[in-house]
């Protein structure tokens, strides 16, 4: 008996977010012109995207690969700290700059801060992060040895509990964790005899990133089956892809087309979502597979 053809749907959220299809279209304009252009760091957390500009001109470099042969140098989306830009111009390359506007304003409040506390000769900068992100790097080059970044509760002993604190989330954390991560705070500062008035937080978690969790969640419930697409790589995918799990166990992760398996049985509804780092084009080419795999095509 032929199975009935199932709704298959997009998450309207899904796709880039801002500043990566910003950061993108930058790159576009610079690899019209036939040259290779070199980017610092993978531009995203995704093999298939990677590979799509790869065949379009940009290469991927580290730091070591910086020489002054290079002419041209991209700056992606998570930012730099003010090393890298000196080293650059120290070798008179030319800086293409695709900083994300929020990361950029993030990565300056977090050097006011940090200025401020070495001006008054006390308090700390405490960044809710992933030690090594580049994002991490980037906010830390912009402090003056007075910050700290901590992933965990296990990491507090860096912190100097009692005198003035200004807290900063990475912006791709997860809202509820910084949330525990500020009260944690509060609470061993009073436990260390200080005041909590002198403990400032700041919410610098990215809207596109926070917004992403409560409509996903709808998302999920409103299909019978969902199939997440994400790059191994992406914290932000593997996080939103165990939040649809919670509410639809038949959630499975995929990083392109040919990992999908017939997961669909008689499912009415099929939704498809991914991180922000999943381009949009590869989320119709997984709508396709599905249509493929479930005979709507
Ligand atoms: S998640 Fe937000 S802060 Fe990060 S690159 Fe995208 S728009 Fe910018």
């Amino acid at each position: 008996m032929k199975r009935p053809l199932p709704v298959i749907e997009i998450d309207p959220l899904a796709g880039f977010c801002s500043g990566v299809n910003r950061a993108i279209g930058n790159a576009g304009k610079h690899l019209s012109g036939g040259e290779r252009l070199k980017c610092l760091g993978e531009l995203v957390h995704n093999e298939e995207e990677l590979d799509r500009l790869r065949s379009l001109g940009m290469d991927f470099i580290s730091q070591e690969d910086i020489s002054p042969d290079l002419r041209k140098v991209f700056i992606r989306a998570h930012g730099e700290p003010p090393v890298t830009y000196n080293k650059l111009k120290a070798l008179k390359l030319e800086i293409v700059d695709a900083t994300c506007p929020v990361v950029s304003r993030l990565q300056q409040k977090v050097g006011n801060s940090s200025r401020e506390f070495k001006r008054m000769g006390e308090g700390q900068v405490v960044i809710f992060g992933k030690p090594g992100h580049p994002e991490v790097i980037g906010l830390m080059g912009n402090t003056s040895g007075n910050a700290v970044v901590v992933q965990q509760s296990g990491d507090f002993g860096k912190i100097a509990f009692g005198g003035p604190l200004h807290l900063f989330a990475q912006t791709t954390a997860n809202q509820d964790d910084y949330r525990d991560f500020c009260e944690a705070i509060k609470q061993r500062t009073i436990e260390a005899g200080g005041d909590i008035a002198l403990v400032t937080v700041t919410n610098s978690i990215c809207g596109q990133v926070s917004r992403r969790a409560p409509s996903l969640l709808g998302f999920a419930r409103s299909h019978d089956v969902i199939v997440f697409v994400s790059g191994r790589e992406s914290s932000n995918g593997k996080y939103l892809a165990g939040l649809s799990r919670t509410v639809n166990a038949n959630t499975y992760t995929v990083s392109s087309p040919g990992e999908i398996q017939d997961w669909f049985g008689n499912a009415g509804s099929i939704g498809i979502s991914g991180a922000t780092s999943t381009p949009r084009w590869l989320l119709e080419q997984v709508a396709d597979k599905i249509m493929e795999i479930t005979g709507n095509l």
